[in-house]
Parts: C-alpha cells; structure tokens; sequence
C-alpha cells in the first residue's frame, strides 16, 4: 500500500538498512520476522526542499505525507513525526496482525561533517548519496518498492560482495575520523554475523584511534541545533548494544584488540587485569543477581569506567550520561574500597562483616570486590552468600504481641536480634523470644 501512495505522487520508495542486509542473509527455509523497517523515499527534493527552507508550503514533507496517508488505511498504528529534517515512524505495538512494527520513513538525504566526530548537516539528495552517509557496504544496499523495476537491488558499493564474502567495509577513508561510534557498530556487525572486519577497513580504524579520537568525542558538544543524536550519545547507544548482546564477550575482546576503548577515555586499555574484572563481575552477577534486578551491562560498563584512574572516572561516567547512583557509585569507589581494606582485618564474626558492608549496594560491591585482593574479595562473596539477606528472627509485629509497645528502643532490639541471628547466639522464634526477654 505504501508503495502504492508513493507512485501515485510520482516518487520512489526503498527499502533500505538493516532490513535488505538480513533480507540477503536470510536462510530461504525459515520465516524472517522483520520488527524494524527503514524506508526512504526519492524523487522528492523540490517539495521538500521547500519545506525543510521554511518557505510558504501547504504540504507536509514527503515522509510524513506518506505515513499519514498510511495512517488512513492503518488507523491502530501511531504516528511520530521526528527531528527537524522529518522523519516519519509509524508504530504498531502488540497489533494482532502486526505484532510490533517499527516503519520508519526518510526522505534521501545526505550528510555533511562540518569537521571530524561532529554532528552531521543534513541535506535532501537522491539514493545513492543517502546509501553513501552509511556506515558499511552491507549496510548501504536498497530494494526498489515501486514501479518501474520494482524488485531492483541497488548496489553501488558492492555491498552484495561483501555480504557474500563475510566482510565488513566501509565506504571511504574518512568514515571512522567522521563517526567514531562506526568502530563500535563494526564490531558488532562483525561478532554478530561471524563477519571479518575487511583488511583496509582495520586500517582505518587504527587511524582513527591513532588520530586521538578520544579528544573528538570530547569537542563534541557544540551544536545547538542537533539533527542527530549526539556522539556521546550514539557511543554510549552502541556499549549499550554490545554490553547486553549475548556476544557481549567476544565484542569486548575484539574492541580490545583494536585498542577502540580509547573512544571512551585515551588511557582505557583491555589489559589482562581488566579482563580478569570483567570474568570476575560476571561471575558475581550471575550467582548474586540470578533474576537480574541489576542492569548488566550497565554494571559492565561501570567496571570498565572503574579501570580508569579515579580522577577520570566521574567525568567520563558523567559524559556518558550515566545514572545519577553509578556517578556516585563511581567518584565513592576509592574510599569505598580504603574502608573495607581498613576494617575487614578487624572483623571475625558475620555481625562485624555485615556492619561493614551492609552500607554498600551489590554493584558497589562487585565493584570492591573484583579491585581488591583475594582476602578481600572472599569475604566479600562470603558475605553476598550468607548473611546479606539474613533478617532479624522477629519483626516489629511479632514485638508488639510479645507485649513490647512501638517505641525508638524497637530498632535497638530488631538490631540486637538480627546480630544475634547472623551471629548464630538463636536460630528459631523460641530462641529469640527468649533473646528478647
Ligand atoms: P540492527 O539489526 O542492529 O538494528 P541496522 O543496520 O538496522 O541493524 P540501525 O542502527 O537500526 O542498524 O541503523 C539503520 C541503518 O542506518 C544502518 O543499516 C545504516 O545504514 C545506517 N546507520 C546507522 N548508524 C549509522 C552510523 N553511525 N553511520 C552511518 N550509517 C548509520
């Protein structure tokens, strides 16, 4: 029906991205169920470019004129109208047919880098220069929706041969110094698809982090007027992506490898001291937080932030636009870790580690944990395994029947009965009705 809507205002409509790639990888035995499309449609400009011109003009941009006229014959889809440059979504969300579908609807546009790592200008063009702001040759083929040549594959940059030969490639020399954040998306097409990162297109990358991509990252925020996401925010959007990817692991070592973490701070190396953190982490987080309240890859990147010396840590957390309590976490680590250090000899019986640690939350001990010797890391897990969730054998209820009237001296005694319980002095109601008398 789209199409159908297209040809009749004369204009072409692709389907192109993510879409097309898997469409060509799909094995044709199994059902390919697509939940994100990216559409874009050509043949437009003058219309538009009045528009994005801000000149007299009744008429919606193409994408949204498309969407809406979709929207008719799909009342139960949502419509979203995005960024100055007007994009259409359209969003079905638990549709019986449907299901969940994401449709989103461009108009061709090319991008200018006004300098490296900035925010993209974005312009109306044909499809071959929108295929060309994209980041790797499999990525930039399109499919012809609309007649003539419906069915057409358009490969200007020989994506078909690289999907073929397993090869990640950019399109020119200058893409990763333009969009830092393509590194971390090769990478995880690359782990993904069991893809090679193509020969040159390694080069590039280590000119890129050669060049000190660390410090354009940093220049980034200049615009006022952004048509994009920002690049601490699509670099924060893609760790995001391959921290909670089931792949996670691998990605990691090949971002290692390529030396790539030096996008999030110039001294981050994945050494294998930092390795060892991260096995470490993840071992604590599958056996203390099985149902997985935490966010995980949000812990694994705090375990990579904490690598970096203390004085970088707040402000690169701070960048990535980190949660308030993971800043904290962070920029409290150092004297977190002093306290524990200092204290832990003291302690021998489980009331004394679990005043000591108590005060901590479960990433911050991770965190402790995996920085600091194995003395102290044992009884830490110790402590996770056995006595952080102990509760007093009596709660304030069961004090009032026992004739106690609620008074300040009620949390004095629920103290003194959780010490007791962890301390194994009673170990069943009987004995701690007896404590409290
Ligand atoms: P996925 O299956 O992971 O969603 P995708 O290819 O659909 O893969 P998206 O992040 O949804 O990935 O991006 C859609 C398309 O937009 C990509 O296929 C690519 O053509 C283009 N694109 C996305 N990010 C960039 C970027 N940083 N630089 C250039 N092109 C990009």
């Amino acid at each position: 029906r789209l199409a159908e809507l297209t040809q009749e205002r004369g204009w072409q409509l692709y389907l192109v991205g993510g879409a097309v790639r898997d469409l060509l990888l799909a094995d044709p035995e199994k059902t390919l169920l697509l939940t994100d499309i990216d559409l874009v449609v050509d043949g437009c400009h003058q219309s538009y470019n009045a528009v994005e011109n801000n000149q007299q003009n009744d008429k919606n941009p193409p994408a949204v004129e498309l969407a809406s006229a979709l929207q008719k014959t799909y009342s139960n889809a949502r419509l979203d109208v995005h960024g100055q440059f007007q994009t259409a979504a359209l969003l079905w969300h638990n549709d019986p047919v449907l299901d969940s579908l994401w449709i989103d609807i461009a108009t061709a546009r090319t991008e200018f880098y006004p300098y490296p790592a900035a925010n993209p200008e974005v312009e109306a063009s044909s499809i071959r220069q929108d295929l060309y702001r994209r980041d790797f040759t499999i990525n930039a083929l399109a499919l012809r929706l609309t007649e003539p040549y419906q069915g057409e594959l358009l490969d200007f940059f020989g994506g078909m041969n690289d999907l073929q030969n397993r090869q990640i490639r950019v399109l020119h020399a200058n893409s990763f110094i333009e969009d830092p954040t393509r590194i971390y998306r090769a990478v995880r097409f690359a782990v993904r698809l069991g893809f090679e990162l193509e020969f040159q297109t390694k080069d590039y990358i280590h000119y890129a982090i050669n060049s000190g991509i660390y410090e354009k990252v940093q220049s980034e925020n200049y615009s006022t007027q952004q048509r994009v996401p920002a690049l601490e925010t699509r670099l924060k959007s893609e760790l995001k992506y391959i921290l909670q990817a089931p792949y996670w692991k691998p990605a990691l070592q090949l971002l290692g490898e390529l030396k790539a973490l030096r996008c999030i701070h110039p001294t981050l190396e994945l050494n294998q001291e930092l390795w060892r953190q991260i096995r470490l982490v993840d071992r604590g987080l599958i056996r203390f937080d099985p149902e997985k309240t935490l966010t995980h890859w949000q812990v694994r990147l705090e375990v990579l932030i904490a690598h970096l010396a203390p004085e970088y840590r707040g402000d690169v957390a701070d960048t990535l636009q980190f949660t308030l309590d993971s800043i904290e976490r962070l920029q409290q680590l150092e004297s977190a870790k002093a306290d524990v250090m200092k204290r832990m000899p003291e302690c021998q019986l489980a009331s004394q580690f679990y005043r000591l640690l108590a005060p901590y939350d479960l990433p911050m001990l991770i965190l402790i944990a995996v920085q600091s010797p194995r003395w102290v890391r044992r009884r830490i897990w110790q402590y996770l395994t056995h006595w952080w969730t102990v509760k007093p054998l009596l709660n304030g209820n069961d004090l009032k029947q026992l004739g106690y009237k609620p008074s300040p001296k009620f949390k004095q005694m629920l103290d003194d009965l959780l010490v007791a319980t962890l301390d194994k002095q009673i170990c069943d109601r009987k004995s701690a009705e007896a404590f409290i008398k």
